[in-house]
């Protein structure tokens, strides 16, 4: 089987070497962008099979780049949590309705991250079945 590969969209270095460490540890192959742009331009290129994407990126913010990846058929069944400080009720429903799919807290929770990857990504076979 080939290696889930994600897309890390994260311009806080220290958050992104933490989440590539987490990502390969469980065994997922990791591509990284530094701003919004770059974000969804790799997701074009690869296709990964999940994005995880700060939301407070310089350029196009996260935001921006949820609304731009769902409208797009290209990459609009991806998977995409937002990795994010934001997350009283209001920030929730705001990145819901940019298109993100769910969300990460910020600071990271290394005892649960794992398996909330393993459950967007398991989210997303459940809906190609249907
Ligand atoms: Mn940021």
């Amino acid at each position: 089987m080939a290696q889930i590969r994600i897309l890390v969209v994260e311009d806080n270095n220290d958050n992104l070497e933490l989440v590539r460490f987490l990502l390969e540890r469980a065994g997922y192959q990791v591509l990284e962008a530094h701003d919004g742009q770059m974000g969804m331009d790799l997701a074009h290129q690869e296709i990964p099979d999940l994005i995880l994407m700060d939301l407070s990126l310089p350029g196009v913010d996260g935001w921006t780049a949820a609304r731009e990846l769902k409208a797009d058929p290209q990459t609009t069944s991806i998977p995409l949590l937002a990795l994010t400080a934001h997350t009283l009720p209001g920030d929730r429903n705001r990145a819901i309705e940019s298109g993100f799919d769910g969300y990460i807290s910020k600071p990271i929770n290394i005892q649960n991250f794992a398996l909330d990857i393993e459950q967007a990504l398991r989210a997303k076979k459940t809906d190609n079945k249907g």
